[in-house]
This record gives structure tokens, sequence and C-alpha cells, in this order.
């Protein structure tokens, strides 16, 4: 990594992009936390915030990954392995915020690859929820009535290690992802189906393409008259939140209604930065949801559960769904028993903020898409009657 801070010193003073000049004051004072670890020490400011050079310098090796944290043998076993699709990428932004010490620090365990991702489960499966089974065009999957799916890029800044789309995600070379024409297929099977009314676009990340790229594809799905609603699906918030502009916000502003469902955690995530990322965001009127996925030994808690959902609305982020863990090959070290999940659930509603409470998850396997579980309030139903709990397990009769 020696070669990192001769190349920093090198484009110091030519490297300062108007995008990053129109960060706050207050906002560059903020960041220098990174300057702590030793390898970053040298990094300026500027090139910290410029999401290009985050992206260039992400942690792709076992000798890089070293050089922050100590591997124990199942991180170093599994930094060998990870190769081809779901290789290892990680942010310096993300790897400032890994515990250096602490194999089970949850933004290291989402991370960093261990041994056990390479034990196949035997109910576990390449594509869980059979979204290419239900793929009309290429990068498109439709499974509800009125909504569909954008499956817009195959990288991400940081590869998750419980990735539900790892058969698609993460291989290690960066081929061109936008040839031209590549949405045409699916852009026209979204006109000519009037019943779309919503499209998710996600994937891959789709903020890791250029703004212009971004713009091209929304702005044709934006003109589509039958699509009400626009979503996108992204983590660059909370692994590359540098990747959040003033001209990137101000161009999505452009397409209101345009709302954008983020994937959080853990509280460790929220940080200074990502909540600039997040404020930005929420600022240019742009709504935001958070996508959670229950992870063992991450956020499997109620109490840390409860703390990222409050810490979530603090930031105008509304907690939007709680998944379980997808049973996709390998990731059996993730998974908790779904009463865990339901015990989470019994301990969030009532004992916190409506607006904190988000729906809890099972994208049924082999295609169902997403069935809701949770506690049971509603204790016997007949004639009229229902008898219900409440959240302390007092009982109530309703009459109808
Ligand atoms: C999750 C998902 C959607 C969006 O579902 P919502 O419940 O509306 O958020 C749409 N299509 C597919 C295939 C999905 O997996």
């Amino acid at each position: 990594m020696s070669s990192l801070n001769n190349n920093t010193a090198v484009s110091e003073q030519q490297k300062v992009s108007p995008e990053i000049i129109s960060l706050p004051i207050r906002s560059i004072r903020r960041i220098r936390d990174y300057q702590q670890i030793a390898i970053y020490k040298d990094v300026n400011p500027l090139d910290w915030e410029d999401w290009h050079w985050q992206l260039k310098h992400r942690i792709r090796s076992k000798e890089e990954l070293s050089q922050i944290i100590k591997l124990t043998p199942e991180e170093d076993k599994g930094t060998d392995k990870a190769k081809g699709k779901l290789a290892m990428a990680i942010t310096p932004y993300w790897a400032s915020l890994m515990d250096p010490d602490d194999a089970n620090c949850p933004i290291r365990r989402q991370a960093v690859p261990v041994s056990a991702e390479f034990l196949v489960a035997p109910h576990e499966m390449t594509d869980p929820c059979a979204e290419d089974r239900d793929s009309p065009a290429p990068h498109l999957v439709h499974r509800y009535p009125d909504r569909v799916l954008l499956l817009s890029t195959e990288h991400c800044a940081m590869y998750c290690r419980h990735c539900t789309r790892r058969r698609l995600v993460g291989q290690t070379e960066e081929k061109s992802e936008n040839s031209a024409g590549k949405f045409d297929a699916a852009i026209d099977y979204i006109k000519s189906n009037r019943k779309v009314r919503d499209v998710l676009i996600s994937g891959g990340d789709p903020l890791i393409m250029e703004d212009e790229q971004i713009e091209d594809l929304v702005q044709k799905i934006r003109s589509i008259s039958h699509v009400e609603f626009l979503r996108l699906g992204t983590r660059v918030p909370v692994t590359l939140p540098q990747r959040i502009t003033e001209k990137l916000v101000n161009m999505l502003k452009k397409y209101s209604p345009l709302w954008v469902s983020i994937h959080f955690n853990h509280p460790k995530e929220i940080t200074k930065r990502s909540r600039i990322a997040c404020e930005m965001l929420a600022d240019a009127g742009i709504p935001l949801g958070s996508q959670t996925v229950l992870l063992k030994g991450i956020n499997d808690r109620p109490f840390i559960m409860r703390k990222l959902m409050q810490e979530l609305l603090q930031i105008r982020v509304r907690p939007y769904y709680i998944y379980q863990c997808d049973p996709v090959r390998g990731t059996q070290h993730f998974r908790t028993p779904v009463a865990t999940g339901i015990n989470i659930m019994e301990k969030l509603r009532g004992y916190t903020s409506g607006y904190a409470v988000p729906t809890y998850v099972i994208d049924g396997p082999g295609g169902g898409g997403k069935i809701p579980v949770g506690p049971n309030y509603i204790l016997s139903q007949a004639k009229g009657k229902y008898v219900l709990r409440n959240y302390k397990g007092k009982i109530y009769t309703y009459l109808e």
C-alpha cells in the first residue's frame, strides 16, 4: 500500500473536483477520522472524499487487508478463496470503520470473506428467490402484478458477504458495464406493460454508475407515462457515502417522486459521514427507507436492532423491511432461526415508535415473494369477535 501514499502525494494539487468543494466546510472537518489509520494517515481529505479514489483504492487482496486488520485463520483462508463472483472489495471508508483486533466486528464480518462461506448447506441455493425464472427480459424481474425489479449493474462499492445475488455480482474483472442499449429490452417490456406502475432499480448497485448513465436510465423510465413510482435500491450511503454528491442529488431531485431504499444492518454504520449522505438525499426531498438483513452475531439481538431502527429515524431513514437471510449458498454462518426475527419484532412493537418498526419478511424460496412473518396478536376469532393481545400480553376483546 506504499504506492497508495505516493500516488496521493502526487495528485494532491491537481485533483480538486468541484463536487468535493461543494461539501460544506463542517463536513470536511468531520471526515478526517480516517487519518488515525496508519496506511491512510497521509491521504489528502480531498482524495478521501472523491468516490472514484475510494473505488480505485478498494482493498482486494489479503496483503492489503492485513495492513489494516489482524487476520484470523478463517479470514486468511477466506480471502485466499474469494475469487471470481463476489470477490472481496472493501472501500477505504468501510475499512476505516473495521475493528482491527475483533473478528466479530459487525463491519468486518460483512466485508471480509471467511472459510465458512465455502461450505454449502443442503438446502442452500444459487438463486433462492428464483429471480432468473421470473425474468421476462434481460436485467428485469417481474414477480408482482404492478411492479418490476431492474438489475442495473453487477457491481457494488463493497461486496457484502451475505449477498443474495452473489450469483450475479462482484466478478473480479470489471467489465464495461454500460454497453449501449443494455436496457432496451427491459424498457420496452415496461413500456408495453401498462400494469407496471412501480420500477425498482437495484443491482448490484445502481449508484456505482456515473451520473450520466444513471440519469439516462432514470429519465427513460420516468418518461413512461404509466410508471408512477421509482425507487433506487443502494448501499452506497453506507459503504461509500462520498458517492452522494451535490451533483448526483441535484440530478435525482429532477425525477421526483423518486424514493431511495438503503441497506443498513448495524448502528456502527451510522457514522458522521453516512449521516451527511442521508441528510443530503433527504434535504433534496428524496424519501429514504432501510432494508436490513437479519444476521447472526451482527444484529440478532433485540437491543441492537432497536438502536439501529431508532438511529435510522434520527437520520430520516424509515425502517422498511427486516429480511430473513435468504438460503443462498455459503451463508449458513449468517442465518438465524426464524424465531430470532419474530422475537425481535415482539421487542420492537409497542416498545418503540411505530415508525421504527419495519416488517419482518421471508422471501419465499422458489419465487414466493416477500412473506410477512411476526408475532401473532390475534388469539382467536369467531362470529364478529376478535380476541387480541397487546404488546404486553394483556388480552382485549374487539366486537365487530
Ligand atoms: C422486493 C421486490 C420487489 C419490491 O417489493 P416491495 O414489497 O414493493 O418493496 C419487487 N420485485 C421483486 C422481484 C422483489 O424481490
